[in-house]
C-alpha cells in the first residue's frame, strides 16, 4: 500500500492544504499572544488599547522573523533578525504603540525599522508610516517584506534616523525603537504641536527608560518616564 506523509494525511483528513493549516496555527497562536498581552496589561491595572490589539491580531509576526524561528514568533520575547539586531518583544510593541495614541489620519515616523514589524502594526492604525533604518540590508529587506505583504502605507528609507525625516515632517507621532543616549533634538523639532514621541533613553550598555515626550498645542515639551526597557543602541552614521 502506498504510504502517505503526516501532512498529506492531514490534508486528506481535513481537506485543508498543509500550508493553510500552518497559517491557521499561526493565527491561533497570534490570538493567544494578543490575549496574554491584554491579560498582562490588566494585571498591571491598565487597559490595553483594543485597536492596538486588533492590529496585532492581523500582523503575521512569523513573516518578520528568520525562517528558522517562525515557531517562536508568537512567544512574548525579542528575537534576532540578523545584523546583530532584534525584533522587539510583542508586549513592548503593544505598549509603545498604545502610548503614541495613533489616530486614523496620523502621519508617523519610526526610527529603527529592523524587521518592519512595528511599522506594520502601526500602519494598521494611521494614515502613513515613514520608517528609517541605518543598516542597509535590513532597510532593503524590510522594505521588500512590507511591500510583499501589502503594507503599502509604509515607506522605508536607509539612513540615520537621528536627524528625522524633514521632508515629511512634522509628525503626529515619532517612535524610536533603539536606545538613545539622549532625545535627539531634530526629532523633538519634527513633532507636531499635540504630538507624542516614544523613545528608550539611557546608557547604550544597560537598560534604558522608556520615555513619553509630549508637545502641547503651544509647543511646550514635557516628558514622562514609563518603564525600564532594553533595546539595541541607537547608532550614528559614520561621517568623514
Ligand atoms: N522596530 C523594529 C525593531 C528595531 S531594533 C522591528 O519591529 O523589528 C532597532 C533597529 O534600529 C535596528 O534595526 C538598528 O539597526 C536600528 N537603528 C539603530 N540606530 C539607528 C539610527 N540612528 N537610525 C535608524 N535606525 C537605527
Amino acid at each position: 500500500m502506498k504510504s502517505f506523509g503526516a501532512l498529506a494525511i492531514l490534508t486528506l483528513a481535513t481537506g485543508i492544504p498543509a500550508h493553510t493549516e500552518r497559517e491557521l496555527d499561526y493565527a491561533s497562536a497570534r490570538a493567544r499572544l494578543v490575549d496574554s498581552i491584554r491579560g498582562y496589561a490588566r494585571s498591571m491595572g491598565a487597559r490595553a488599547d483594543p485597536r492596538v490589539l486588533a492590529a496585532m491580531r492581523t500582523v503575521p509576526r512569523h513573516q518578520f522573523v528568520p525562517a528558522g524561528q517562525r515557531d517562536e514568533a508568537y512567544r512574548d520575547y525579542p528575537l534576532p533578525i540578523g545584523e546583530g539586531q532584534t525584533i522587539s518583544q510583542p508586549t513592548i510593541v503593544a505598549m509603545m504603540t498604545h502610548l503614541l495614541k495613533p489616530e486614523p489620519g496620523d502621519v508617523m515616523l519610526e526610527v529603527g525599522t529592523g524587521s518592519g514589524y512595528q511599522a506594520a502594526v502601526l500602519s494598521r492604525l494611521v494614515d502613513h508610516v515613514y520608517s528609517i533604518e541605518i543598516v542597509e540590508p535590513l532597510a532593503r529587506r524590510s522594505a521588500k517584506r512590507l511591500d510583499a505583504l501589502g503594507y503599502d502605507n509604509v515607506t522605508v528609507q536607509h539612513g540615520d534616523g537621528y536627524a528625522g525625516w524633514p521632508a515629511h515632517a512634522p509628525f503626529d507621532g515619532i517612535i524610536v525603537t533603539a536606545g538613545a543616549k539622549h532625545v535627539p533634538p531634530p526629532l523633538v523639532e519634527q513633532l507636531k504641536p499635540g504630538g507624542r514621541m516614544v523613545i528608550p533613553v539611557g546608557s547604550s550598555l544597560g537598560t534604558q527608560e522608556l520615555k513619553l515626550i509630549m508637545k502641547d498645542g503651544k509647543g511646550r515639551v514635557t516628558s514622562r518616564t514609563i518603564t525600564p526597557v532594553r533595546f539595541v543602541p541607537l547608532t550614528r552614521e559614520e561621517r568623514d
